[in-house]
Order: structure tokens, then sequence, then C-alpha cells
């Protein structure tokens, strides 16, 4: 016997035409590229993704073509999101932090057949227009007379000339919800990047879990500011679980330096904020020298990397902001855990619930996981046990577009490659990714604890641990590190600092001091690109 519900495909149109009907005076607010702030509401969201519908249907561009967008979070890119897979054809993001050549490259793969991008990456555009042998049309995101007479790009087109024409009304397309809405490719470190194709009907499931209390807990009582940029894995969702609450949106377009993100919150009355560490990092970095205070942040997503347990304690305890350690990627749409307490743990003393918070949380219903060991042989909840750790769940990827790199299945499980315990609380905590675990006498050292306790010094700006080719023991630790400006610390002072927080045997053999930690195009330390750079180093005691 089936149910007597009606069915209805779920959709990300009716995500928008939601916010319209209930929250159409509710505020989005865009720092724009050209430095100015501009402001309009969740109906005009609507309407002019509505026009960019009309502008596709006038291209006749056919059900899942790709129409990628070069981007910073702002308003316009907003209107494509719903726009585009509103109308069927799938959003692809592209990182503009990419190198051309990669660019170039994802975008024949994809095929995409239109390319929305704003002025800041004409050049890029400019660079690579030649080679995207797919795209019929270029679409600069800006105002009609602010377009480029002299870019050499043929079929340019200004946004609001694209759009301006189009009627605000439509009537969105009704399909199968499983039909392909958007994709982002991963920043594969090894081969060339695949891409995770998601879908209607798993962006929509994952922007309900992620408005969740215990998730990101977004309500139409929020301003929020997602830092973390829409080009990569669709800002963790936000604008669908803005769409879906009601919420404040305030967009930092191009501007991430800390003074301008910090400015932003203050004047947009900003109570929610999500982005990666190496952000937080600039922007307390610019508050604590000059004493400024939050007056209505209450809490902060963090994820991407490793939160730094320094910056947990800073947020809670110099500005009464509560950090929401997340952890996620690409291929999960991307969140997977998030860090709440239990009932049962909100009566234990604080510094109890701090070990508790520094891990990477427990995982939101719809991400089942579990660690195995080398022969996939599951793994015990104790906390100290660690192993590989493998998801599933209906908005995880089960292939890469276009079938790119097999089947990436274990058993119907996503090898994240990522090692983790899990304690009896199913929180689950990273020790690493596989690749720069480091391997010590037949131990594993987590390289991400040996950041943390760098980070702790208030000497050091960034840390980033590597393992070493050792005689005796395989590998030892070292840590690579960028002094904070005007401050000092010597090697034996710093390696001092380890001793009593951590096993004598984790402790990191050298100290190196460098004047940046190399970070890939989503804002992560790449430690392939540091080891190259320390080839020539060698062990002190090797
Ligand atoms: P990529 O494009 O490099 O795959 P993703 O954005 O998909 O980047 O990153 C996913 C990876 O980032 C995870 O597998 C994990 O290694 C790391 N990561 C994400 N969040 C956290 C976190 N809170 N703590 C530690 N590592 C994290």
């Amino acid at each position: 016997m089936l149910g007597l519900m009606q069915s209805q495909p779920l959709l990300i149109s009716s995500l928008i035409e939601f916010a319209d009907r209930h929250h159409s005076d509710g505020e989005i607010v865009s720092r724009r590229v050209e430095g100015d702030i501009h402001r309009y509401t969740w109906a005009d969201v609507a309407k002019r993704s509505r026009q960019v519908a009309g502008a596709l249907d006038g291209m006749k561009l056919a059900f899942s073509d790709r129409v990628a967008t070069l981007a910073w979070n702002g308003y316009r890119h907003l209107e494509l999101y719903f726009g585009v897979s509103g109308s069927g054809r799938v959003l692809h993001t592209i990182n503009p932090r990419l190198h051309p050549d990669q660019v170039a490259w994802i975008a024949n793969h994809a095929e995409d057949q239109v390319l929305c991008f704003d002025m800041s990456f004409l050049p890029i555009v400019q660079a690579v227009h030649a080679r995207c042998t797919t795209v019929k049309q270029f679409v600069a995101m800006c105002d009609a007379d602010k377009l480029p007479a002299d870019s050499g790009i043929p079929n340019l087109i200004s946004y609001e000339a694209w759009i301006g024409k189009q009627p605000t009304a439509y009537n969105w397309p009704q399909f199968d919800e499983n039909s392909a809405s958007s994709m982002c490719y991963t920043s594969g470190t090894t081969g060339n990047p695949k891409a995770a194709l998601y879908s209607h009907r798993s962006t929509t499931l994952h922007a309900y879990a992620a408005a969740l209390p215990d998730v990101m807990s977004l309500s139409a009582r929020d301003s929020v500011l997602p830092v973390v940029p829409m080009f990569h894995v669709n800002a963790w969702g936000i604008p669908y679980s803005a769409a879906l609450t009601g919420c404040k949106l305030v967009f930092p377009g191009p501007a991430m330096d800390g003074k301008s993100i910090y400015e932003l919150i203050e004047s947009e009355k900003v109570s929610y904020a999500a982005g990666v560490p190496t952000v937080w990092q600039m922007m307390l970095g610019h508050m604590k020298p000059a004493g400024l205070k939050f007056s209505t942040l209450k809490r902060t997503v963090i994820g991407g990397s490793a939160c730094p347990p320094a910056m947990i304690h800073a947020f809670q305890e110099d500005y009464g902001v509560e950090v929401l350690h997340a952890w996620g990627m690409t291929e999960m749409s991307p969140l997977g855990t998030l860090n709440t307490l239990k009932n049962k743990q909100l009566s234990l003393p604080a510094d109890e619930q701090m070990k508790i918070r520094l891990k990477q949380g427990r995982a939101i219903y719809g991400v089942d996981m579990k660690i195995v060991d080398a022969d996939g042989k599951e793994l015990p909840w104790d906390g100290k046990t660690y192993g590989d750790l493998l998801v599933k769940g209906p908005w995880i990827v089960k292939e890469y577009f276009k079938g790119e790199g097999g089947d990436p299945l274990k058993d119907g499980w996503f090898p994240t490659g990522d090692v983790a315990t899990i304690d009896a609380n199913g929180f689950m905590q990273i020790t690493d990714r596989s690749k720069d675990v480091i391997k010590s006498g037949g131990e594993w050292i987590s390289s991400i604890d040996v950041e943390n306790i760098a980070m702790a010094h208030p000497a050091i700006a960034m840390a980033a641990c590597v393992g070493m080719p050792h005689p005796k023991w395989d590998e030892r630790p070292i840590i690579a590190v960028v002094k904070k400006p005007g401050m000092e610390v010597s090697v034996a002072e710093l390696l001092k600092f380890y001793e009593g927080k951590t096993a004598k045997w984790q402790i990191p053999d050298d100290v190196v001091f460098v004047d940046a930690i190399p970070l890939g195009a989503t804002g992560k330390m790449q430690k392939m690109k540091l080891r190259e750079q320390l080839k020539d180093y060698k062990l002190p005691s090797a």
C-alpha cells in the first residue's frame, strides 16, 4: 500500500519560490566588485532568477546544459544559482583561483555553453576564451555601461543586457528530482580534477539538513555572512538553506581581508558567519591589535580544514562567539559532521566540553559513517582507534561526472581519504588526510595535532607539519611555521613549547621558518608544494 501524501519533486525552483512568497522583503546585501554596497530583497532575487531562466530559454539551451560561473559571493551569482538550476540547466561553479589552464580544461570537460564572470576575472576569461570551444556566450556580470568595448572576447554581453529584456514571470519546469542541478570539480592534488554532480534532490535534502539546529542552525532571525565561496561546493549549501529559511544574506564580494569582513559583520548586524580557518585567522589578526569586539556575531561555522583549538578559544573566550566545527568535502555537498554538544554533555566542566568541541563533530541525519582498517574491517568507536573514514548517504557521490576515475565506492561506501577516530558518543575527529599522516617507527603521528600546538604559541601565525625521511624511523615530523609580524621565537623555544602537551615521540624534530605556507585554490595548505620547497632539507638527526 502506498502512502496517500502528495508527490512533489524536490526542485531548487521551489526554494526560491518559497523565499519569494514567504520572505519577500528579506534582505540580500552584497559588496560589489565596484566596491559599493548593493541591497535588495528575496523578491528581487526571485524576479531576476526567472529572468536568467528566460535568457537561457531564449538561447535554446537544452535541459542539463552547463552554465559556468567565475564569480565571488554576490547577488548576481545568487540569481544564477536559482535561474540556471531551476530552469533545468546545470550550474558549474569554477574556482577562479585555479590556474587558467585548469579553468580551460574544466570548462571543456564540463562542455560549458555559457560562462558568466565577475569583472575581476576578465583577465582569466581573456586568457582562456579561445580555448573554451563549447562556450557560445560569455556574460560579464556588470551593468551594460560597464562592459569593456575592447575586451577581445567574442560573444560578450553584460549580465544586465542579457537578462534585462526577459519577463519577470516564468513557469518553472517540473522534472525528475534526480536531475543534475550543479557541479563542482575537486581540487585534485593528483591527476585531473573530477566533478561532483549534485542533483535537485540531493541539494534540497542537504538544504533541509544544513538548517537544523544541531547543524548550521539557520533561521529567519539570522543575518548570515557566507565567507565560504559560492565558487566551491555551493558555499556549503548556504544559498539554498537561506532561501529555505528566509534569513538575511550578506555577501562579501571580493573583499576578503580581515578589515572588510569585520566591517561588514558590524554594519550588517551579522549574527552568523561561515568560512575556512585562514579567513578567520586574518580577521582575528585585524581585530586583536585594534582591540575590536563584535556587537552582533553569535556563531560561526568553521570547516574545510581543521580549526586550530587556539581559534576556538579566541572566538569563545575573547569575543563570546560560539564556534561550530564542521567537516565535509566536495563529494559530500559538503556537510558530513558538525560539532554541537549533546544534552548530557552540557553539565561537564568547561575544559571537558572544550575537548569535545575540538573534534569535527557528529554525523548529520543523512550521513552514515564508519572507520575501517586496511582490510576494510570496521573499527570500534572508542575515540582512540583510528582508521579510514567511509561515508554514505543521499547527498554523497556515487560516481564522478563522465565516470572519471572509475567506481569510487567500496561496498556502497565512499572512502573520504581521511583518517579519523569516532568516540562512543559518535563524535568524529580527523587525525589527518591519509596522504599527510606521518608514519614514524610503526606509529602514526597526526600532523593536525602537531600543527595545533604550534598554532597555540603567541608568536605563530600559521603552521604546517610534514614528515621527512628518516633512516631509522621511516619518517619524522618537522613543523614549518610563519611568525606573526613583529614577533620572535627560536627553534629551541618552540620545541620546548611542545613539552608536556604531547607524547615525546610526537614532538617534531625541527622547526623551519618560512615566509608563507603554500595554499591551494580552496585555502587549504598544500603540503605537496611545501615538501617540494623543502626537498633539500635534511633532518638534524638523519
Ligand atoms: P578538495 O577540493 O581538496 O577535495 P574539499 O573542499 O572537498 O577539497 O576538502 C575535503 C577535505 O578537507 C576533507 O576530506 C578533509 O581532509 C578536509 N577537511 C574539511 N573539513 C575539515 C575539518 N573540519 N577538519 C579537518 N579537515 C577537514
